[in-house]
């Protein structure tokens, strides 16, 4: 490790960026990806003239394209040989599913992801930004270790549902985080609670309020509880995140709430 540590670049921003704001989830399937695209959208809905970006840095399971509605889109190149990001709903994106075919995946080794990780941040034309989210993959591999090495980091939010097991993975990923110096914002709990669309009875399919208690023995704060709502998966399967296609929902309005945490 001390080896491939030697070889990396030095850690220096990103041109034109001015804060970077890591999503991650110790566990796949908790809603990272959904809460980054909602955030990435809830941040430009509460403050328009911001210019926001969003990388993909789920190098095994893209899935920005998707939400994004940006799927089988290639990103154009400059003549400095730099990648341009594809802009949906006024959003930068950019992602390993622009550059490699979804139906024939990569075996990839420790460096490959490492250098893919410097490729998705270096050779694109990312500023001017105010804000790039990045949609971490879940745990604590390579991935987030090149990326702390890489540029510096404003702050993580780290999103779990409020079941044990994934909030035993998000303490490994606070505590991941902090090993590497970069702040944690806080806790996003998400699926918190499930209101029955017939006769509105609320119930808590993950536990009640899992989050609450592990926030409190790492020192960090529940910023958002967003429910689990049919609408939140079904926008985000048609490409039309909840943020944008029901921007008056309370579970948009779940993500804007979030979006002034950053
Ligand atoms: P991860 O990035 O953690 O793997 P995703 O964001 O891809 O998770 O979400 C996993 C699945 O759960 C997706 O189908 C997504 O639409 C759905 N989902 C995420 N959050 C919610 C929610 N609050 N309510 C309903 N469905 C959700």
């Amino acid at each position: 490790a001390q080896q491939i540590r030697k070889g990396l670049p030095k850690k220096w921003p990103i041109a034109g960026v001015e804060h970077v704001i890591l999503v991650a989830s110790g566990k796949g399937g908790v809603g990272k990806s959904t809460t980054a695209v909602n955030l990435a959208l809830g941040i430009a809905a509460n403050e328009p003239s911001k210019s926001i970006g969003l990388l993909d840095a789920d190098i095994y399971g893209p899935s920005i394209p998707r939400m994004m509605n940006l799927v089988g889109q290639q990103p154009q190149i400059t003549q400095q040989k730099l990648m341009k990001p594809l802009i949906n709903f006024g959003i930068s994106c950019m992602s390993m599913g622009f550059l490699v075919d979804e139906k024939s995946p990569i075996v990839w080794r420790g460096l490959m992801v490492m250098s893919a990780i410097e490729k998705l941040i270096r050779q694109v034309t990312w500023g001017p930004l105010d804000y790039l989210i990045v949609d971490m993959p879940p745990g604590t591999g390579d991935t987030q270790l090149s990326i702390s090495q890489l540029i510096p980091v404003s702050g993580a939010l780290i999103v779990t549902t409020p079941q044990d097991i994934a909030l035993l993975d998000a303490r490994k990923g606070t505590e991941m985080f902090r090993k590497v110096d970069i702040p944690v914002l806080g806790i996003v709990q998400n699926m918190s609670v499930f209101e029955c669309p017939n006769c509105h009875h609320k119930t808590h399919i993950f536990g009640d309020d899992g989050a609450r208690n592990i926030a409190k023995e790492m020192n960090l704060e529940v910023l958002v509880n967003i429910p689990l709502h049919m609408s939140i998966r079904e926008t985000s399967d048609m490409g039309k995140p909840i943020t944008v296609s029901q921007p008056q929902s309370s579970q948009a309005m779940a993500y804007r709430d979030l979006a002034e945490c950053v």
